[in-house]
């Protein structure tokens, strides 16, 4: 097979003439950052899943640092994630100086397993960070109810989902916060950003006291002067700009055509992959549609005459931009010095040693995926 003339790459953004517009008439504006395109920005993404508040922050990583402040997490409280995710689900435990714990995935959604989630749980445990990997939501059901049991708080990491349902329902309401990440691979971008979504007050408050200083006016103004504010906690700049929302604002118009082309996507993908010996297709429960951020496949190493990285360093030469989703996250130098050993997440780390992942997103056309699965077929083989 002929190498392909442009690298097609794993994932890329989706920017029209109405997005360029849109960032040109924000720059035109008295309001570069925290105007009001924030706040419709944080509207059309709180609208759009149906919850109360949206919350912008300058990355999805700030953003769960955020929720991890609003949820109380401290030195003494740990919180269970998943090792099957980008290291951000793990490290904003970390910023709060908490513990990060790893549980297991299911074997077959490759998500968090609640039941190893409860194994897990301590009378440290603060809270869980289920990640909704792929865009395949997460069981959360079952992890809601198990919150509830210990009084733990729930922040979904839903930097692949936003778009994705569960149970009928849009991802968004189903924990008590939820984040969306804006960067330029994700369903719809920002350049950079974050939103946390919550139906509740509390952390509503607590979530933009920690994006901008921990500063405040307070009732204290009227008596001081108007030029008065407190700052009441340690708090970080997290801001967005106005620029990156006005972005947001125009791409959220696009999300569901973006989403509808990627499960288009993942559908041809599973017909032509279906009947490869050796490369097994993403499962997906009947109750859930996912966003479809990452199609990754599982090559059986004992069906294939060629290793992970012969296959993938073999597509990488015909230009096809396969890559791999996620070394877990333990694995990584930090934790392993904080003493995290390898092999307490068995099902996580087999997962990881076979995952291969195949370009996916919404400029891709069919021929671009009629490529992709050509030159498997023939590196495989
Ligand atoms: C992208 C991503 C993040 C972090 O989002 P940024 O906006 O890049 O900071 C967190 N968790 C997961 C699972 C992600 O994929």
């Amino acid at each position: 097979m002929e190498k392909r003339n442009d690298f097609l790459p794993y994932g890329h953004q989706f920017i029209d003439d109405e997005d360029i517009q849109a960032v040109v008439s924000t720059l035109r504006s008295p309001f570069l950052t925290t105007g009001p395109t924030i706040a419709e920005f944080e509207k059309a993404v709180a609208d759009y899943v149906g919850a109360k508040y949206g919350v912008a922050f300058s990355n999805g990583t700030a953003a769960l640092h955020g929720a991890c402040y609003a949820a109380g997490i401290g030195e003494s409280d740990e919180a269970i994630t998943t090792p099957l995710t980008f290291a951000a689900s793990a490290n904003c435990i970390r910023y709060m100086g908490g513990t990060a714990v790893f549980a297991d995935i299911d074997n077959k959604t490759y998500n968090i397993d609640p039941i190893d989630i409860e194994r897990k749980i301590t009378t440290k445990t603060k809270a869980i960070i289920p990640v909704d990997f792929t865009g395949q939501p997460a069981d959360m059901d079952a992890i809601m109810e198990i919150a509830k049991k210990h009084n733990l708080v729930v922040i979904e990491d839903s930097a692949h989902s936003l778009g994705a349902d569960y149970k009928g329902k849009k991802v968004g309401t189903l924990a008590d916060m939820t984040m969306f990440s804006f960067h330029p691979v994700k369903p719809v971008t920002t350049a950079e950003g974050g939103v946390i979504v919550t139906n509740n007050e509390e952390y509503y408050e607590k979530l933009k006291l920690f994006r901008s200083h921990g500063i405040t006016q307070t009732a204290y103004a009227e008596e001081q002067g108007a030029w008065y504010y407190e700052m009441v906690d340690l708090g970080y700049n997290y801001r967005m700009t106005d620029l990156q929302a006005a972005l947001g604002v125009s791409q959220m118009h696009k999300l569901e055509s973006f989403i509808e082309r990627r499960r288009e996507i993942a559908a041809l993908y599973d017909e032509l992959l279906n009947d490869v010996s050796g490369v097994g297709i993403p499962f997906q429960l009947e109750n859930t549609k996912s966003g479809w951020h990452l199609y990754s496949i599982q090559l059986d190493s004992d069906e294939l005459s060629k290793s992970r990285k012969e296959i993938f360093e073999e597509m990488r030469a015909l230009n096809i931009g396969v890559h791999v989703h996620y070394i877990p996250v333990y694995w990584h130098p930090y934790y392993q010095e904080l003493g995290y050993e390898k092999g307490i997440c068995p099902k996580a780390e087999e997962w990881y040693e076979q995952a291969l992942t195949l370009p996916i997103f919404p400029g891709m056309t069919d021929n671009d995926v009629a490529d992709v699965v050509k030159a498997l077929k023939t590196v495989v083989n």
